[in-house]
Parts: structure tokens; sequence; C-alpha cells
């Protein structure tokens, strides 16, 4: 078998085109326009650029878009009240603290200090409750397994999972967890694997739907995937790559994609799967904020 590639590239560029049209409509409608802010404190390259990234995405899509730029020594306090004044920010419907943040502040103040109605990110406690407890239409849920249901629901063409065996490796907060519960939402029987699981190759050969958040360089084999599989790889793992030249990296999913592709239903590539979907869910979950302020139906992805 050859599985079937999960563009999620191409997804991602749908989501953005949804959202963007969906956003004019609501301005002309409503006169709401949605509004995200993102702040970043420190200068940590790869957060910086996923930072930009997040800014151009939201001016792409027509949002208002703010991005405050902190310094690393910031203190908390000052943070804190940023957080304050974008939660009191009429025009400011979702917003986030990029992680990680310095040592010196602690994050998880920092999460829970985000208003619920504007986290975003979907890691304030509330949010984590409103998904454990099945309220999706109120939840803001993590954006990477998120934009990984959406690939899901392409791949196999259905929203109800009834009958389906879901095995997520990985129990993260930020990726883990939350996919394991949008799966349950979705009628799936689902299964999280860790560090401590007995027989790992075993319990994913069970598996009709396969969720890889290892952060393990395609540890998960080809015969570890049972044959017409769906497998989604949420890893990004940067690996020597001397092919490429002396010092070249390469980036690699948590999934062996070659060996596996042979096997599987339908698989997602690393790059170009699951990790284009994230910046597109936080917009999606951006203009839902705004949606609901303004008592309108967001669209579905
Ligand atoms: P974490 O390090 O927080 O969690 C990793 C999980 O994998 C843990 O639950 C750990 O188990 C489990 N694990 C580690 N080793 C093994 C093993 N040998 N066998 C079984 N389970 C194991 O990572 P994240 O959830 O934050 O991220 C996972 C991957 O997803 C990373 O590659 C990360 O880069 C990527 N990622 C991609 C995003 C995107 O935008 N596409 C966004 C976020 C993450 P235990 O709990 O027992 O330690």
């Amino acid at each position: 078998m050859t599985a079937k590639v999960i563009d999620g590239t191409a997804a991602a560029e749908n989501v953005l085109a949804t959202v963007k049209s969906a956003t004019q409509k609501l301005v002309a409608d409503t006169g709401i326009q949605p509004g995200i802010a993102v702040i970043i404190v420190g200068e940590d390259p790869a957060s910086q650029s996923y930072v930009r990234s997040k800014g151009k995405r939201a001016e792409e899509c027509g949002f208002k878009s703010e991005t405050y730029r902190l310094p690393a020594d910031t203190p908390e306090a000052d943070l804190l009240a940023l957080i304050d004044k974008l939660n009191k920010d009429d025009s400011i419907h979702g917003f986030l603290v990029q992680l990680p943040v310095p040592d010196h502040i602690d994050d998880g103040k920092v999460i829970q200090a985000v208003d619920p109605d504007k986290d975003v990110d979907g890691f304030n406690f509330v949010n984590v409750g409103r998904l454990v407890t099945g309220q999706l239409g109120e939840a803001f849920v993590p954006c990477t397994p998120n934009g990984s249901m959406v690939l899901l629901r392409r791949a196999l063409g259905a929203a109800d999972l009834s009958g389906l065996n879901a095995v997520v490796v990985g129990r993260s907060n930020i990726v883990g967890k939350p996919m394991a519960h949008l799966l349950l939402a979705a009628n799936a029987t689902v299964t999280i694997a860790h560090s401590r699981t007995k027989d790992l190759p075993g319990l994913c050969r069970t598996a009709d739907i396969l969720v890889a958040a290892v952060g393990r360089p395609e540890m998960i084999k080809a015969d570890w995937v049972k044959p017409g599989a769906c497998v989604i790889d949420v890893g990004i793992n940067r690996v020597p790559a001397p092919e490429k030249g002396e010092g070249k990296y390469k980036v690699v999913g948590d999934v062996a994609y070659d060996e596996c592709a042979e096997v599987a239903g339908s698989i997602t590539p690393v790059p170009g799967g699951v990790g284009k979907m994230t910046v597109a869910m936080l917009m999606a979950s951006t203009l839902a904020s705004a949606c609901r302020k303004a008592g309108v139906e967001p669209p579905s992805y």
C-alpha cells in the first residue's frame, strides 16, 4: 500500500482563505474587525520567527494585529500588567504570550492571567475544562491538535470517528492530552501512550488513527502501523543531514515517513503536514472569538 499524502500546506491555505472571507463578511455585516495581539519576551530566534509569521498571517486575514516585543529582563509584573490591558481592550479578541518565557517569569501565572475568552492558545484552565467536558463551542483548543483534527477529518472524509481506535503517543498539555480529548469528542476510542507504556509497537498496531507527538526523530516504524491507518505526525525534529553538506540539518517527524507510507492509508509529511496548520488555526480561533462577540456562527473547517 502507498499512503495518501495529507497535504498540510494546502489545508492551511484553505483554512486561511476561509478565515479571510469570513472576516470580510463579519466586518461588512457588523463592523467588528477581529483583533489579535502576540507578546514575546526576549530574543529567542525560533520564537521571533513564529511571532513574525503570526503577525504576517493575521494581516493577510484582514485582522487588526499587534505585536509586543519586550526585553528579556522584563519584570513579571510588567508582563502581567500588559496582559491585564489586553484583557480589557475591546478591539483585541484573542492574544497570547509566546512560550517559552525567560526563567524569572512564571509561565503558569502568565497563562492563567489571560482572559479565558481571549485565550486563543487554549492553555488556560477554563479552556482545558471546557475541552475535557466536551463544551467545544465555547472552548479555545490548542492550535496544533486543533489543526491535526482538521487534517484527520479531511483525510478520512468524516467528522464522526465512531468505531475507530485512536492511539496518541505523547501526553503533553499542549499536544497529546488535548488531541486525545478532541478524538474522544469525535467518538473515537482513545488510548494515550507515553514513555512508560508497555509494548508501544503492539499498541500502535491497534490504531486506526495513530498520532505521534513525542519529539523523537523517526521513532515510529512501519511495523508499528496497522495497514490502512491514518497517521498524523506532529513531531518536528532537527537532525544532522550530512548528505546536504557539512554541518547541514533537516527537519523530520516522529514517524519514519518513507517506510510508514508503504503501510498507512494516509499520512502527514514533515515538513508540510501538521506544522503548517498551527498558525492557520490560531487565526481561526481569533476569528471565532470575534464571531462569538458579534453573535455570529464562526465557519467550520
Ligand atoms: P513533550 O516533550 O512535552 O512531550 C513528549 C511526550 O512524548 C511525553 O508525553 C513523553 O512521555 C512522550 N515520550 C517521550 N519519549 C517517548 C518514548 N520513547 N516512547 C513513548 N512516549 C515517549 O513534547 P510536545 O508534546 O510539546 O511536542 C511533541 C512533538 O511535537 C515535538 O517534536 C515538538 O517539536 C512537536 N510540536 C509541533 C508543533 C507544531 O506546530 N507542529 C507544536 C508543538 C509541538 P512522558 O510524559 O512519559 O515523558
